[in-house]
């Protein structure tokens, strides 16, 4: 059983209220067995919400309480986020999920780059909060960019 972020699959959960769509991801699950989940609204965040980016640092560090994840209306959404990747790890254990395939880019998503947290645009290389905990919970994530 697969975890796969729902934006991926047409589920209109993204922060400005459409989704991300993919032909590719949806030709590589036609025939296995998943799960789609949208951690920011596990979280307890509404669609459409204020876009977020964690404050110069990775997923990593925001779980062990080092960095922050912040709104663009400066908003302290750490606590959202880190429920909403409790909750999907909760849910990825209920149905003993080995593999996540997750949105690329996203402060709860991103596998392999985030945006750097100054919503100027630019990436650098980390992971999204739910990503991240996945990782440490021995759940393989890989991102769409990757099939
Ligand atoms: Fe998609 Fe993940 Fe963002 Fe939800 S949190 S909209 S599943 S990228």
């Amino acid at each position: 059983m697969m975890i796969v972020s729902a934006c991926l699959v047409g589920v209109n959960c993204k922060y400005n209220g459409g989704n991300n769509d993919n032909d590719k991801v949806k030709e590589f699950l036609k025939d296995k067995q998943y799960i789609i989940i949208c951690p920011e609204q596990l979280g307890g965040l509404t669609t459409p919400r204020k876009p977020s980016e964690i404050n110069q640092a990775g997923g990593k560090e925001v779980l062990i309480g080092n960095s922050k994840v912040i709104s663009c209306e400066n908003k302290d959404v750490t606590e959202n986020f880190v429920k909403g990747a409790k909750e999907s790890l909760n849910i990825a254990k209920i149905f003993n999920c080995k593999q996540a395939l997750l949105k690329e880019g996203s402060p709860s998503c991103g596998c392999n780059l985030i945006y750097d947290g100054t919503f100027t645009g630019k990436k650098i290389s980390g992971m999204g909060v739910t990503a991240a905990l996945f990782n440490e919970n021995n759940i393989e994530v890989f991102s769409e960019k990757e099939l």
